[in-house]
């Protein structure tokens, strides 16, 4: 630690009338200056030893310096064990509209972090690609059928519903987004029929 020429550990001496509360905490006020101060454990061991050095030629006592000591060095570790979950960021899930309301939504979570003392970061998921990419691999077919027995899966619980239809599938499938099938989505889970025919399989063709 640099140290200035001038600084010569002229501190309060032991036995100079100052109240020991003062001294007390005059002890445990340089050795956190010390901690932040030093950039690593073994430098900080160095510097506390100095600093031991130092308050005993100003006539403090031995036990005095020591427990005080001992107590700052447990608060330290117990400081220590508090800090480390914050290092680690929590990751919160947020699906991703546009480039504002990302910004916005990654501002209250900084300024949530800050509330709690925890680091918050946004992951963006964007559900709409996934699920595009999902329909142009795979369902073209399944919607051009015609004459099916067809089930909708829900995917968001249990529920399903098995019907039959003798026009191609992609049109019965439009028309359920206001059947019972679009009002359990939006009375159930809050959701918009928006894909609906990943929801759907055919299971049985009758031509
Ligand atoms: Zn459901």
């Amino acid at each position: 630690m640099y140290r200035k020429k001038t600084n010569k550990g002229l501190l309060i001496h032991y036995h100079s009338h100052v109240d020991n509360r003062y001294k007390r905490s005059l002890i445990r006020t340089m050795f956190d200056r010390t901690k932040r101060l030093s950039s690593s454990p073994d430098l900080f061991s160095k510097e506390c030893y100095d600093l031991r050095k130092m308050f005993l030629k100003l006539k403090y006592p031995v036990k005095l310096i020591d427990s005080i000591f001992k107590t700052f060095h447990a608060s330290q570790d117990q400081n220590q064990s508090c800090i480390k979950p914050v290092d680690s960021p929590v990751l919160i899930t947020l699906p991703f509209k546009d480039q504002k309301s990302a910004d916005s939504g990654r501002r209250h979570l900084s300024d949530l972090g800050k509330k709690i003392d925890r680091v918050l970061q946004p992951v963006f998921t964007s559900r709409k690609i996934s699920e595009d990419l999902k329909i142009t691999e795979t369902k073209p077919s399944l919607v051009n059928q015609q004459c099916v027995v067809y089930e909708f899966q829900c995917n968001s619980c249990d529920s399903n519903y098995i019907g039959y239809t003798s026009r191609h599938l992609h049109l019965r499938i439009e028309e359920h987004k206001y059947s019972v099938i679009g009002k359990h989505l939006k009375d159930k889970h809050n959701q918009r029929p928006t894909n609906l025919h990943e929801q759907f399989t055919t299971l049985k063709k009758c031509r």
